[in-house]
């Protein structure tokens, strides 16, 4: 009764573990081929078993008793041998049981293997049936003897050794899970062996058996934990590739930056003399004008880059929004040009005088829907127009750009923000843009939390409306005095005349815009080329000033940096001038300890006002 017992619940299990096995989505693999085989033989043999014993038990003499005894015998030693086949395939791969089947080179081999299994099968179920095999019964216990069993047992010994083999020769990969049934079933089939020398009765050998396939369920490639391993590979793929592309794309910013520096630096150099005809001046605005264009686009690539990897960043800090508002006017005027457009500004004058917030980013958004109504106006008139609403520590911006421009159709509206679309209506290839600038716009206003709203009427112009919270600063916090200043009078400054400025930039073109444009302040200007020449002329000569380059072979401008702040006296101020200009640098080489920051191609306006900074003793 207790076998039958145990072959119910058995029957029970293995039906379960089918039933989840065959219904999940599987890879082929030869681990997923020999363990369906395995369940197949596991059935049979719970079935063959039940109808054996019942047979068996009721009446040893029957015809049907020694057969199905046979068949018993071979189900329980095919099982074995299929799981010692199980065992050796998953011990001969390097990676235990992730081979699939279609893509496997040693097929052929496995193939082969495969046949010889199926012989060695056939071969041993066939002996055991011939072999006379006897049956003891006394109708309460059962078990059978003879030259069949005999042989039939020596077969499962063999394979147990040969598991063993296996285990052995892969001694060092011996915790893995996969190798967990064959040790139970070694540690089973003693228990039983022992149990059942005590008490015949109780057949334990098929129960364990349906132990191990049901365990072996476990530890087999688990079809869902695979998907979502090469899920998880794949999502680190394209996020390998995305990496390199970003990094492919702040390289080319660096190396781009550099020979526009030289171009910016020149023609502004160029701009600043006064003797030359009109003309050439023009040309020199037209070089500056095409550059700027030139390092919008760099700008603009590397952002969405950014953006696509999830890696652009909100960096706050305190500002001052009237300087911004100021500037941005200044550039629209500059973008206007010749342009017969009246740009009217109106600021709300309740805004706080510091807020704390990215003013990098909102400027870069105000700017570009800025620099839009004045690309597709013609003429009339744009109102810039920033309101604020104050709740708490929290200031609204709501900046709003109407122009009297093309405007845009409605249906258009939804394809606005997509990157690289232009919607040219009348393919009007006359006004520059890489239909970039919103794509980043709508990014930025979405990763400050903030709102962008477009109204407009095709033909008659557009309205842009942005809405930015921003914390207001403590009314203790001070900015650093962003006065401007004028470069007449820098120029003409006693004490900035005949100051000692060093220049260290591994780049020879780098050094001689440097150099063009510090002369013009009349600074002795001494330069070289790399960290260690730098630390050797700290040494000999004092200067007032050094301008460090930092991607530099052997040292870079970061090393030099902390190097000369090992001595003590070191009391230099060291200003980084780097193209290494991509969002959050500026704060990282703060971080670092430079004492300012500037990126290259050199903006006049900056350098006027670290020269001020740092030279002006007033
Ligand atoms: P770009 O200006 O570089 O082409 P944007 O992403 O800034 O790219 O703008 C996308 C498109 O939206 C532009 O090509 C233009 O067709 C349209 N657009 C943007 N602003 C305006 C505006 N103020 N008036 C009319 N059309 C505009």
């Amino acid at each position: 009764m207790s076998s039958l017992f145990f072959q119910i619940s058995s029957l029970f299990y293995m039906g379960l573990i089918a039933f989840i096995y065959f219904k999940k989505q599987k890879y082929d693999t030869i681990e997923n081929r020999i363990y369906t085989v395995l369940i197949g033989i596991t059935f049979v043999t719970l079935i063959v078993d039940m109808a054996s014993v019942s047979v068996g038990l009721v009446n040893p003499e029957s015809v049907l008793a020694n057969p199905l005894c046979k068949f018993y015998l071979i189900c329980i030693i095919d099982w074995v041998i299929t799981f010692t086949y199980y065992i050796f395939i998953i011990s001969s791969r390097k990676n235990p049981g992730h081979i699939k089947i279609t893509e496997n080179k040693n097929l052929p081999y496995f193939k082969q293997l495969m046949w010889i299994f199926i012989i060695i099968l056939l071969i041993v179920s066939l002996l055991i049936y011939i072999l006379p095999l006897y049956i003891f019964s006394d109708h309460k216990k059962m078990y059978t003897y003879g030259p069949s069993a005999v042989f039939g047992y020596s077969i499962a010994a063999i394979c147990i050794f040969i598991w063993l083999g296996c285990l052995f020769s892969n001694i060092k990969k011996i915790k893995d899970k996969k190798y967990l049934p064959a040790f139970s079933f070694i540690a089973l089939g003693g228990i039983s062996a022992f149990i059942q020398s005590t008490f015949p009765d109780i057949l334990l050998i098929t129960s364990s058996a349906v132990f191990i396939t049901v365990l072996t369920y476990f530890t087999i490639e688990n079809p869902d934990v695979k998907m979502i391993e090469e899920l998880n590979l794949a999502r680190i793929q394209a996020e390998k590739a995305n990496n390199a592309k970003t990094e492919f794309l702040s390289n080319m910013s660096h190396e781009i930056r550099t020979p526009l520096n030289a171009i910016t630096g020149f023609s502004q150099a160029l701009k600043e003399e006064t003797d030359l005809p009109n003309r050439i001046k023009e040309d020199v605005d037209d070089i500056l004008m095409a550059s700027e264009s030139l390092l919008e686009i760099v700008n603009g690539v590397l952002d969405i880059s950014k953006i696509e990897a999830n890696k652009l960043e909100i960096i706050n800090n305190n500002y001052n929004p009237y300087k911004m508002f100021n500037d941005l006017t200044t550039l629209t005027k500059v973008r206007i040009g010749e342009k017969p457009i009246e740009l009217i500004v109106k600021i709300d004058e309740t805004i706080p005088k510091v807020l704390y917030g990215d003013h990098t980013r909102v400027k870069q958004v105000i700017l570009n829907i800025l620099t839009n109504a004045a690309k597709y106006t013609k003429e009339g008139q744009i109102i810039f127009k920033v309101d604020s609403l104050i709740k708490g520590e929290i200031c609204r911006l709501i900046v709003s750009v109407e122009d009297t421009g093309i405007g845009i159709k409605r249906d258009k509206i939804d394809k606005l923000f997509d990157k690289f679309k232009r919607l040219d209506e009348d393919h009007d290839t006359t006004i520059e843009g890489t239909g970039l600038g919103l794509a980043i716009t709508k990014k930025l206003v979405q990763l400050m939390y903030g709102e962008l709203v477009v109204q407009s009427i095709y033909g008659k112009g557009s309205k842009f409306t942005v809405s930015i919270d921003q914390k207001i600063a403590p009314s203790d916090v001070k900015l650093e005095d962003t006065m401007e200043v004028s470069r007449e009078d820098l120029a003409k400054d006693e004490d900035i005349i005949g100051k000692k400025v060093l220049v260290v930039d591994d780049n020879k073109l780098n050094i001689k815009v440097a150099t063009r444009l510090l002369e013009e302040y009349g600074i002795t200007v001494e330069s070289c080329l790399s960290g260690a020449e730098c630390l050797e002329k700290v040494k000999s000569i004092k200067y007032d000033l050094i301008f460090m380059d930092d991607m530099m072979p052997k040292m870079s401008g970061t090393k030099t940096f902390h190097k000369l702040k090992e001595d003590p006296n070191f009391n230099i101020p060291v200003v980084v001038l780097t193209a290494n200009a991509i969002a959050g640098m500026e704060e990282k080489y703060l971080g670092e300890g430079f004492n300012s920051y500037l990126s290259k191609p050199i903006e006049r306006k900056a350098l006027d006002n670290v020269i001020n900074k740092y030279l002006n003793n007033q």
